[in-house]
């Protein structure tokens, strides 16, 4: 059972192919600037268990069809696969399901019509998304494709937590509403955290920190998502790499009047030009940290402010929950940063939270406790692998034979 799992941007495809009896990654790779005379494709194939065999080429590619071509064509020369019929399935990463996909999806061209209708709430990743599907439906049309949604597993958040105070009937004609992102994600730890604590994921209230570039934290009770820090777009919620987050909306109307800006200028503002680049000139929380220890007084405010804004959500969703069992760090940050960790979970005694130094700054590989003796809430580092859950999701939908979802 081989999954291959693609990821489309605008000028780029990142994949993953799985052997899905192992668990284990084959090959992988990243085709960039798809569109330029610059593109130019990394890939790996894996031989054995930690050894990698690097490809690499640097040939102009036109398009997303190209790069599809591209892709498979390096599976079949470099090995992992001698044909693309080999393959049980390919997975694709959609960014926004809306309210419409609740679970994965077995791709036809009605799904198709509807990932489309769905673009207008993310028009900066979904059209990219379905360039990936088309070409790989109308180059590989006997196997079977799935779309996998970040939106979905946030599917189960009430309408008094996805709902914002606007008039109704705006709302309505126009979806606003929270939908989160990050859903492979937030879900591939929780389980990853019941499997470790020898519970059934349904038996736990969990706060999922998915600290990466873009950052969200999810409360989970019992495995479901009942509210999480993203909204209608990814915009909302924590300090992020260029995201600024959560702020006052009438700061955009404010700007707009006061300089003139555009729309969409001010959109790139809050998306580009924000977060802990716009606090302190880096959205690389390495260098933010290496700035701010070396006296940096805009990074040391960044690194703060990052921290308290994720301490402020961590008591909202304990409140949501009544009660929680773990914290889970995950992603770019959440995963490496011992110092964000203690940040994060500084003055959560009364909370239940509390570290222990030692652990929190042992480096280690896969799931791991870091809170300490006396702690009530477990504190756990979870590696996240989005592209695993995506093949998994993948898997299950193919094997139920029918579309889910409708
Ligand atoms: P994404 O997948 O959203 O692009 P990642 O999950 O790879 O992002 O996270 C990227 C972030 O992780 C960057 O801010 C990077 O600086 C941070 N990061 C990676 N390693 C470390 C580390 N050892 N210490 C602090 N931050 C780190």
């Amino acid at each position: 059972m081989i999954i291959l799992v693609l990821n489309s941007g605008s000028s780029s495809i990142k994949y993953q192919l799985f052997d899905m009896g192992e668990r284990k990654v084959l090959a992988s790779g990243l085709l960039e600037q798809i569109g330029e005379p610059t593109s130019r494709l990394a890939h790996r194939t894996c031989i054995g268990r930690d050894t990698m065999e690097e490809f690499a080429s640097a040939e102009p590619v036109a398009d997303h069809d190209e790069g599809f071509q591209k892709i498979v064509a390096t599976f079949e020369a470099t090995g992992p696969i001698r044909d693309a019929g080999e393959l049980t399935g390919i997975g694709h990463r959609v960014v926004h399901g809306g309210a419409e996909f609740q679970e994965p999806t077995l791709i036809d061209d009605q799904v198709i019509a509807r990932i489309r209708e769905q673009s207008a709430l993310a028009p900066l990743h979904n059209p990219a998304n379905l360039a990936g599907i088309e070409v790989a439906l109308a180059r590989s049309p006997d196997i079977p494709q799935v779309a996998v949604f970040d939106t979905a597993f946030h599917q189960t958040i009430p309408p008094h937590a996805y709902s914002y105070a606007l008039p109704q009937e705006v709302c309505a004609e126009h979806q606003i509403r929270r939908y989160g992102f990050h859903g492979t994600s937030h879900i591939y730890v929780a389980k990853e955290a019941a499997t470790y604590l020898h519970r059934p994921v349904e038996s736990l209230n969990l706060i999922s920190l998915h600290l990466g570039n873009g950052a969200s934290v999810t409360a989970i009770e019992g495995g479901r998502s009942v509210d999480t820090s993203m909204g209608m777009s990814p915009l909302e919620g924590l300090i992020m790499g260029t995201r600024c987050g959560d702020i006052d909306p009438t700061i955009v109307f404010y700007l707009a009047r006061k300089t003139g800006w555009s729309n969409d200028r001010i959109e790139s503002l809050l998306n580009k030009e924000s977060g802990l680049e716009g606090m302190c000139g880096s959205n690389d929380m390495r260098e933010v940290e290496r700035l701010a220890e070396s006296g940096d007084a805009q990074a040391r405010l960044a690194i703060d402010a990052y921290c308290y804004r994720i301490r402020k959500y961590i008591g909202m969703y304990t409140a949501v929950l009544g009660g929680v069992d773990a914290l889970l760090f995950t992603a770019g940050i959440g995963e490496n940063s011992f110092t964000i960790r203690a940040g994060c979970c500084q003055g959560l005694e009364p909370l239940g939270v509390t570290l222990d130094t030692g652990r929190n700054e042992s480096p280690g590989t896969g799931v791991r406790e870091i809170q300490s003796e006396e702690s009530a809430v477990k504190v756990l580092v979870v590696p996240t692998n989005e592209e695993l859950e995506i093949a998994e999701e993948t898997l299950v939908c193919i094997n139920a034979g029918t579309p889910v979802g409708e």
